[in-house]
């Protein structure tokens, strides 16, 4: 039960969504704080909670090693023996494994390699400067953390999502979910391809609300370097584009944050929040290193924030494609009665949030029904 957040998580690790929005079927958080963030035993707890009220029929410490195609449905082997289903609703998660790139069999064996399933705080890595990998949610957030620590840290940045915490007086997810942006559909999105693949916003939960963009991270003394492309002779080779993928990020910012202003305006609701905001640019640092010597000594370790992918190597029906993800439009996988759940815009914007599911579910779950109807 709650797995991934019982062992695939760091200590520290709050949810970036607020109290009020940790919601799942017919169960709301009630709790006094509903614009603090919850801590992993927090999430943990509420699930299981769920698990209980849900009266689910769940069944815990079962593997699913094989499911194929059999006769008019499913034969799924288990680590605790096996079942016939018409039907199988894939729900195993969109973030099974962390991704690394191939160079880093190229990284000398005296740098610690780390990926965030292997971070738990900054005590188990050595002393001495890290280079965290990635800006997106993880790599701001463990990059805070080890500089905190005392370590000098250097982070890589490649495109990524900026966002303010707050935004005219409310949490900017407060503006995702009434602006209707988290509802976005997937049959509406412009290219969905690419909004199945956008990276996570930089953002933190923390009781204060603080923002969590570069500009705080380079104030906390931070190195920002550009995107790692490759290694060469023992040196790490960084692309020199930061200027561009900075105001990349402004602009898309921007560009969301005009979308908030023009619904407030048009939606009457500009009187119950602040007067609008604007953010200094990201500030672009006056030299970054092009390369790093990964044999000197100076990096200590690498934590890989490159995201994470899922793990279909137990799904023996030929609906993955070349790139490895599933074959699906809003949850109806490629094959007959087979369905998904909880990945990337599945239906939604909202999809691999833990309060997004809901209205998939209901809809995936009433296409399974009607399949089930038919068959009859
Ligand atoms: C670092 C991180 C931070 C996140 N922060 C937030 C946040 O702040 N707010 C938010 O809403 N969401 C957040 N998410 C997304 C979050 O993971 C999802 O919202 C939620 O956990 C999705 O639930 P799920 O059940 O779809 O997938 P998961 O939580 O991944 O659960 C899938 C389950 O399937 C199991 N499984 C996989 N394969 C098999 C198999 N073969 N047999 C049996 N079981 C299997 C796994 O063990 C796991 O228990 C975060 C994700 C990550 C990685």
């Amino acid at each position: 039960m709650a797995n991934s957040w019982r062992r695939e998580r760091w200590d520290s690790l709050r949810l970036l969504t607020p109290n009020w929005q940790s919601r799942l079927p017919g169960l709301r958080y009630e709790g006094p704080d509903p614009d603090d963030y919850m801590t992993v035993a927090e999430v943990t707890e509420f699930i299981e909670h769920f698990a209980k009220v849900s009266r689910a029929p769940a069944r815990t410490g079962v593997n699913v090693t094989s499911v194929r195609q059999a006769g008019d449905g499913y034969h799924v082997t288990t680590s605790h023996g096996e079942i016939h289903s018409r039907t199988v609703v894939i729900a195993s998660g969109a973030c099974n494994q962390p991704t690394v790139p191939q160079f880093n069999d190229a990284v000398p064996a005296s740098v610690e390699q780390l990926t965030p399933f292997d971070y738990r705080d900054p005590s188990r890595l050595p002393d001495g400067r890290v280079l965290v990998v990635g800006a997106s949610a993880t790599g701001v957030q463990l990059a805070a953390e080890l500089k905190q620590s005392g370590r000098p840290v250097t982070l890589s940045v490649g495109e990524h999502v900026r966002l303010p915490r707050t935004y005219r007086g409310r949490d900017v997810l407060w503006w995702m979910d009434a602006s209707g942006v988290w509802d976005q559909r997937y049959d509406e999105v412009d290219d969905l391809t690419r909004a199945r693949q956008l990276p996570s916003p930089q953002l933190v939960g923390t009781p204060e609300r603080t923002a969590l963009d570069l500009n705080a991270l380079a104030s906390m003394g931070v190195e920002l370097v550009g995107r790692w492309g490759a290694v060469r002779d023992g040196h790490g080779l960084f692309s020199g584009g930061l200027r561009n993928v900075f105001s990349l990020a402004d602009l898309k910012m921007q560009r969301l944050l005009d979308t908030f202003d023009d619904w407030a305006l048009t939606h009457g609701r500009d009187a119950e929040v602040g007067p609008p905001e604007r953010f200094a640019p990201t500030r672009v640092p006056e030299s970054t290193r092009l390369q790093l010597d990964l044999r000197s000594g100076e990096i200590r370790a690498i934590v890989w924030a490159t995201g994470f992918r899922p793990d279909y190597g137990w799904l023996d029906v030929p609906v993955i494609d070349a790139k490895g993800q599933l074959r699906h439009a809003g949850g109806v996988v490629d094959s007959p009665g087979l369905y998904a759940l909880g990945l990337p815009v599945l239906r939604r914007r909202k999809s691999t949030f833990i309060y997004g599911t809901e209205d998939d579910a209901r809809e995936v779950i009433y296409h399974l029904a009607r399949y089930l109807a038919v068959r009859r």
